[in-house]
């Protein structure tokens, strides 16, 4: 999950459907949850749910972005912040694992307190619903293709991968930062890109918005100043 970074609140929002040209603007046009790229139905997605905590319906600091399956399942869930981990205020990218296939996972070697975190905020957003999944309550519905698109966008990321090592030149670089940008999914192609540091820096660097404070020099991931990992 992309670490992002939403900037000062541009304006006062009386009506929060406002906040998406700013939104989108400054973070791309992706769920800030499953990270697909979403040309329409992207809306903006309240940290704390409208309904029942009306009181952040118009707060900047209380908006992502979300699709319509992210949104979906985390529902009117009432939060409690400090128990899940979000990509405005941690470095979400340090929670999770892409894998083979797409599937998501917390990492194991988090601090186990931590870890608890990240396998709630899977189970909230619904990232670990697949067709294969054991439990028949996380399943994804028909409606819910997100596992179907991180599978594409990890085939897709490998075959970037074998292509850049037949030919690895600056504008096969290029290119493969500009197919990744087109579907989203900066996790996948950055766990394929794990000993490239020069792939990492151009998809961080590309992808606007991604938090930078949550990177070393080497494009390693870092604790997020201010955030619980
Ligand atoms: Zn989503």
């Amino acid at each position: 999950m992309r670490p992002v970074e939403r900037g000062a609140a541009p304006q006062v929002f009386t009506n929060y459907r406002d906040a998406y040209p700013f939104l989108a603007q400054r973070m791309g046009d992706y769920c800030s949850y499953c990270e697909r790229q979403i040309e329409t139905h992207l809306a903006v997605e309240h940290v704390q749910p409208k309904n029942p905590v009306s009181a952040l319906i118009n707060s900047w600091t209380n908006f992502l972005l979300g699709c319509v399956n992210c949104n979906s399942c985390k529902g009117d869930t009432v939060v409690s912040l400090p128990d899940y981990l979000w990509p405005d205020t941690d470095n979400t990218l340090r929670a999770f694992e892409y894998e083979e296939g797409g599937s998501v996972k917390s990492n194991p070697d988090l601090d186990p307190a931590i870890r608890v975190k990240a396998d709630a905020t899977i189970i909230l957003t619904g990232l670990d619903k697949d067709p294969g999944n054991p439990a028949l309550d996380r399943r994804p519905t028909e409606a819910d293709r997100r596992w179907l698109k991180r599978k594409e966008a990890w085939d897709k990321a490998t075959r970037c991968r074998e292509i850049l090592a037949i030919q690895d030149t600056a504008e096969t670089r290029e290119l493969i930062v500009e197919v990744a940008k087109g579907k989203g999914m900066f996790s996948i192609y950055w766990a394929q890109f794990s000993h490239d540091s020069d792939m990492r820096r151009r998809l961080r660097e590309a992808f606007v918005g991604t938090a930078n404070n949550c990177f070393d020099h080497a494009e390693n991931v870092q604790p997020r100043h201010g955030g619980q990992i």
